[in-house]
């Protein structure tokens, strides 16, 4: 999975489409996402203790990662990712932006 907890991205797909937000967890076994106050669901919480009251919490859901586009740090653009070696030393993969070209 190409994305990562803390980057930036702009749905493309959906009702929240063309929103953009922090990624707040990944999940890549399921290739999904949850982004930070996007995908929001009403749940229904039942009271725990007889007296209480049920409740209406929103809640962030996890949307599938094909409907984000990472948003380049570097060029604010929503841009794919590519990787790249460095070497040096020991050679090493890095993320990097399709647009500009910075790693990321
Ligand atoms: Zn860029």
């Amino acid at each position: 999975m190409k994305i990562k907890n803390g980057d930036t991205v702009l749905i493309i797909s959906g009702k929240d489409k063309n929103k953009s937000g922090k990624v707040v967890e990944v999940f890549p076994k399921d290739n999904k996402l949850m982004v930070e106050n996007l995908n929001i669901v009403k749940k229904h919480v039942r009271p725990k203790k007889s007296g209480e009251k049920g409740q209406r919490v929103e809640v962030s859901r996890a949307m599938s990662a094909s409907n984000v586009k990472l948003i380049c740090p570097k060029c604010k653009k929503p841009t794919r990712i590519g990787y790249r070696l460095i070497s040096g030393g020991r050679e090493k993969k890095v993320r990097a932006c399709k647009k500009c070209g910075q790693e990321i």
